[in-house]
């Protein structure tokens, strides 16, 4: 079982609905050097292969997108936790932004989501972020700390344990337009000392990944900051080559 903490930096690649079969051999022919947790979410379609591929890949570990906020039954085109953990998936994301803006998905449902990968001793990215207005109208904070309460309603000390989150500003996804490191570290903290009032001194080994346009050429300066625990990577991730760099700037 993957033990969750601050010890090394995480680099989560997030590779959305992109790649074909073919495009995951080619990922893998190299092995990323940077000493650090180097996880990959392929499509859900091919999570099993991937799985499969990179099972003597050392420190690459293989997770899901998302999944059902139901255990089982009638939820056509959908896909347990169950059934994930079946295949030996390492981890989880869940309230992904697009998650949330094209599929409706409220911070209840994320909040389901988020107890039955726990129940599952599956380690859980729950991802938080505001849009460009709700930052611009100053509610930032009261945005993220709704997202966050809601979402661990229930979840008590010790399934807290394999909780990690991603503050992803939504003006920041896949625009090019990252947030300054100032302004995650802000973010960061806040998301941080709420987590402390939940649950006491143990929030201080959740690990706290920021989400945006981060590139090889940014990772740097955000990874400097104290309370930056590692960066969820759409875009950047999807060509060995730009993981790999970013891996290694980000140590
Ligand atoms: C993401 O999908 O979570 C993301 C941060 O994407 P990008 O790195 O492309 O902005």
């Amino acid at each position: 079982m993957i033990e969750i903490n601050r010890n090394k930096p995480y680099f989560v690649g997030n590779w959305k609905m992109n790649k074909s079969f073919s495009d995951l051999e080619n990922f893998i022919t190299n092995v990323p050097s940077a000493d650090c947790h180097q996880w990959i979410a392929p499509q859900m379609i091919h999570l099993h292969s991937f799985r499969e591929m990179t099972k003597n890949q050392g420190p690459l570990k293989v997770g899901s997108q998302n999944h059902c906020h139901e255990a089982s039954g009638a939820f056509t085109g959908e896909t347990s936790i169950e059934q994930l953990k079946d295949l030996g998936i390492d981890f989880t994301i869940v309230g992904h932004s697009e998650r949330r803006q094209l599929f409706s998905e409220s911070n209840e449902m994320v909040n389901k989501k988020v107890k039955l990968s726990l129940s599952h001793q599956l380690p859980v990215i729950l991802c938080l972020g505001e849009t460009l207005e709700e930052r611009e109208s100053e509610i930032t904070f009261n945005v993220i700390e709704k997202q966050l309460k809601v979402a661990l309603q229930e979840v008590s000390g010790t399934n807290f344990e394999r909780l990690m989150i991603a503050y992803e500003p939504v003006w920041a996804i896949g625009t090019g337009k990252t947030a300054t490191p100032e302004q995650a570290q802000e973010v960061h903290a806040f998301i941080r000392s709420s987590l402390n009032e939940l649950y006491g001194e143990s929030a201080q080994s959740t690990p706290i990944l920021y989400g945006g346009s981060v590139k090889p050429s940014n990772v740097k300066d955000l990874m400097a900051k104290t309370d930056i625990d590692g960066a969820l990577i759409g875009g950047a991730s999807l060509e060995f080559d730009s993981y790999n760099d970013l891996c290694k700037n980000g140590l």
